[in-house]
């Protein structure tokens, strides 16, 4: 079954988001394989986000996803990347569609958009290679 990695970001959780991000990850009808809460390590970090090291906005986003605990879920259902993709939104939420996590619930732009409550996997690659870095066998 094709499967993602889903994490709530700092400002999520902070904002008491957890339960309302959940609930509609299932209301679509997908399954939570695994969950976890903690703070991320700098290593996992920098793993994660391989691809933007070098892009103005990587420390920013290292720093703000280093503020705070993150919830990691692993996620299962048919067409699971695209479709929480679909669900999470543009990535800046002031041009996220409303309906979606990022359009209803999230506000920060500008400088602050990697405030945008979710991170979701873009491909299958993508997915497996978060899932090693999140949930270690
Ligand atoms: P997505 O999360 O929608 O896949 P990207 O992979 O392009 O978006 O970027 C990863 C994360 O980096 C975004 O979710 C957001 O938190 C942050 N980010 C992206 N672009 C910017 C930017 N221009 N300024 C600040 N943060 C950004
Ligand atoms: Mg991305």
């Amino acid at each position: 079954m094709e499967r993602t990695l889903i994490l709530i970001k700092p400002d999520g959780v902070a904002r008491g988001l957890v339960g309302q991000i959940l609930a509609r990850i299932e209301a679509k009808g997908y399954r939570i394989d695994a969950l976890s809460l903690r703070t991320a390590t700098a290593d996992e970090l920098s793993a994660h986000y391989a691809e933007h090291e070098g892009k103005p906005f990587y420390q920013p986003l290292v720093d703000f996803m280093s503020e705070g605990p993150i919830v990691s879920i692993i996620a299962s259902g048919q067409g699971v990347i695209p479709g929480f993709r679909s669900l999470a939104g543009a990535t800046d939420p002031t041009a996220a569609a409303p309906g979606t996590i990022r359009g209803d619930l999230g506000r920060d732009w500008g400088e602050k958009v990697q405030k945008n409550l979710v991170h979701g996997s873009d491909s299958v690659e993508s997915a497996e290679r978060e899932i090693g870095i999140w949930f270690p066998a």
